[in-house]
């Protein structure tokens, strides 16, 4: 790799001390290398932080809402109403089930799913008639069923609006899913996300709070749902259960034992990995105040501890994202556009029909959101040479 081509500073960075290397390499000198004990006390310890009763450790943040959807009873035509300004993942496990996703707009300061519609396309969505075609995609919802949940997304760290979006969907009958895959360890009102909903997902993926390589937790105080979850996880079957009984069709979706090994050691240090990504947040929130042009990500008022996934700079209108992304580029510095909105991903305009400015705040998000470089072991000499860069950049 030549000098020229290296990043001055990674996008994003694994947090890993010696313990952690410690405790894989413990695991892979025993014979359990996957069901063994380290999965069952990681759930724990995630269940136990959050204040959940169960945790379902599983391969990956995907595969745990994926499991959502199967306990919450999605299936073919149902219609769910959800956000377009997310990762991909939390549309996508609504189509593994053929389920047509309804979008609705966002707040334009947190970027998460507006409550005030969602109630809106479920009043109009439940009476039936015209009013509903408009919540609709113009195309692949020719078959529409009825409306049976709400799934939000807790974007960059930050809850939705859960007070609000439980009443909705307690008026209406409906599941609601929080996919918290981005939220580990943040706060809504002073309580945990992944609690605020029916069931909550953690990821574990590199970038995000904790990691385990590749990996996902789901949390949920329902019984029969975490019983009839826990089952998918491992090929269908179901308490009781021999090794080749399978009660229901189910997947292969869990974690092995080195990474929940890793997972665990994380966890104890969750909170030093909170407060430093916290530091570092703090760091640019300081230096983008002194940029002309460029504002800090927004908190909304409910958030009482952000958990700092991403760092998420925005553009005023005037200044051209991309541009400003392509000479960062040139100075070595990593970034990434976020969210590119989900509805206006190539399958989802041939599937769904979608067109530009079909859900304006996301689209507009989208376009003056740049992430910058951000994990908990960033220097504040890092973080002056990405703001140095920017400044220059924004020329
Ligand atoms: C990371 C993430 C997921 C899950 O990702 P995996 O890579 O499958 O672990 C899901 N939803 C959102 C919003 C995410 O950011």
């Amino acid at each position: 790799m030549s000098d020229q081509n290296t990043p001055l500073v990674p996008m994003s960075s694994p947090d890993i001390t010696d313990t952690e290397r410690q405790a894989v390499m413990d695991v892979l000198n025993t014979p359990n290398l996957s069901m063994g004990p380290r999965i069952d006390e990681f759930e724990k310890s995630i269940s136990g932080y959050v204040g959940a009763k169960y945790g379902i450790g599983v391969n990956s943040g995907t595969a745990g809402l994926h499991l959502c959807v199967k306990a919450a009873g999605i299936g073919a035509d149902d219609l769910v109403i959800t956000t377009p300004f997310s990762f991909v993942a939390s549309t996508n496990v609504l189509l593994y089930e053929n389920a047509i996703p309804v979008f609705v707009d966002v707040d334009p300061n947190t970027g998460n799913i507006r409550p005030d519609l969602v109630a809106q396309a479920a009043r109009d969505l439940v009476t039936g008639g015209s009013q509903a075609r408009k919540w609709l995609p113009r195309k692949g919802a020719e078959s529409a069923g009825a409306l049976k949940a709400v799934l939000a997304v807790d974007v960059f760290g930050q809850p939705a609006d859960y007070d609000s979006l439980n009443e909705v969907a307690g008026r209406h009958h409906l599941h609601l899913i929080e996919d918290s895959c981005e939220s580990l360890g943040a706060k809504y009102k002073g309580r945990f996300a992944g609690t605020l909903a029916e069931y909550g997902v953690f990821a574990f993926y590199p970038n995000k709070q904790i990691t385990t390589g590749e990996g996902g937790m789901i949390v949920t105080s329902d019984v029969q749902a975490e019983k009839y979850m826990r089952g998918l996880r491992s090929q269908g079957r179901a308490p009781g259960d021999t090794w080749l009984q399978h009660t229901y069709m189910g997947y292969n979706y869990r974690m092995d034992e080195m990474s929940a090994a890793l997972g665990l050691v994380q966890m104890n240090r969750i909170e030093e990995l909170l407060n430093k990504r916290q530091q570092v947040a703090e760091w640019y929130n300081e230096r983008l105040e002194q940029i002309p042009g460029v504002q800090p990500p927004q908190l909304g008022p409910e958030t009482t501890r952000v958990s700092w996934f991403v760092y998420v700079a925005r553009f005023e209108p005037g200044y051209d994202r991309d541009v400003i992304a392509k000479r960062l580029g040139e100075h070595r510095i990593p970034v990434r556009p976020y969210f590119l909105p989900i509805h206006l991903q190539p399958y989802m305009i041939e599937r769904f029909g979608f067109k530009p400015d079909d859900f304006p705040v996301t689209e507009d998000l989208g376009k003056r959101g740049l992430s910058l470089p951000f994990s908990s072991i960033m220097t504040e000499a890092q973080v002056d040479t990405v703001c140095s860069a920017l400044r220059e950049s924004m020329r």
